[in-house]
């Protein structure tokens, strides 16, 4: 199957932050590819919702299924010219209780929040290259977080975790260029079910952010479809957290 529409990959596509981004890109031109570790069912209602795009699941702690996933998404149309790394884990755990981020914690964390995105960048590097000989350079979005960047957030490994992204966002936009962009949006808060009993952070948005109030997912969204529209920005990280980080 061919396209003449540009092809997006977004993953951890079928919930909060990734399904609008997917919605959005779907709306902006993109065919697009949806993808989630369990949630088939919502996947394939979603990829028939939206028209032109497919569903594959994909355990993203498995390197066979990360290089499954590419060569399916590239294999749907010939192409893929935007890969969005959105999936990611959290754990909640008090910055003060180091006994409680246990090495266990660390490494699942980076396995998912740090490896499979760097992995995935590496097996879609050929096609992102092809992008560029069409016309414009191929685009990468990390979804990293506020936390990344700010000595906050849900833990300390998953902060970490986020600061390693921007970190790779940077050296790898700077190894890619000009043929690939690589760009990062790091939101605040974001009502999504991730973060639905997150009371007291939802207060801290509602009370001292700049904006009053926490992001939705398609905030977010839009912040990506931004740098997704730009030829020119690359090692962006976007923080998009209502200016809470003036305060
Ligand atoms: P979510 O739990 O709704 O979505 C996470 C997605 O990641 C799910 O689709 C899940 O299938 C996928 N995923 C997790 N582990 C996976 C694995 N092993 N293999 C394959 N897929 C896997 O959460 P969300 O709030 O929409 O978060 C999306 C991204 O935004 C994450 O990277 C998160 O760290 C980041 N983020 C969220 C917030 C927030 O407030 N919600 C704030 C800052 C950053």
């Amino acid at each position: 199957m061919k396209t003449a529409s540009p092809v997006a990959l977004i993953t951890g596509s079928t919930s909060g932050i990734g399904a609008a981004i997917a919605r959005r890109l779907a709306s902006d031109g993109f065919s697009v590819v949806l993808h989630s570790r369990s949630s088939v069912e919502i996947g394939q209602a979603l990829a028939r919702e939206l028209g032109s795009a497919i569903y594959v699941q994909a355990d993203l702690t498995d390197d066979a299924d990360r290089v499954r996933l590419i060569r399916e998404a590239v294999a749907a149309w010939g192409r893929l010219d935007v890969l969005v790394n959105n999936a990611g884990i959290s754990r909640v755990i008090p910055h003060a209780d180091l006994a409680a981020a246990t090495p266990t914690v660390w490494s699942d964390l980076h396995e998912v929040n740090v490896v499979a995105p760097f992995r995935l960048i590496a097996e879609a590097e050929t096609a992102l290259r092809d992008a560029a000989q069409r016309g414009r350079p191929g685009s990468v979005i990390n979804i990293s977080s506020h936390a990344g960047v700010r000595p906050k957030g849900a833990s300390i490994p998953y902060a970490a975790t986020k600061a390693a992204l921007n970190h790779m966002t940077r050296l790898l936009a700077l190894s890619l260029a000009p043929d690939i962009r690589v760009n990062a949006v790091a939101p605040g808060l974001v009502d999504t079910p991730l973060t639905a009993d997150w009371t007291q952070a939802q207060e801290v948005w509602k009370t001292r952010a700049p904006m009053r109030r926490s992001a939705s997912p398609e905030d977010i969204a839009q912040a990506v479809a931004m740098l997704v529209a730009s030829d020119y920005l690359t090692g962006e990280i976007l923080l998009s957290d209502g200016g809470l980080n003036l305060t």
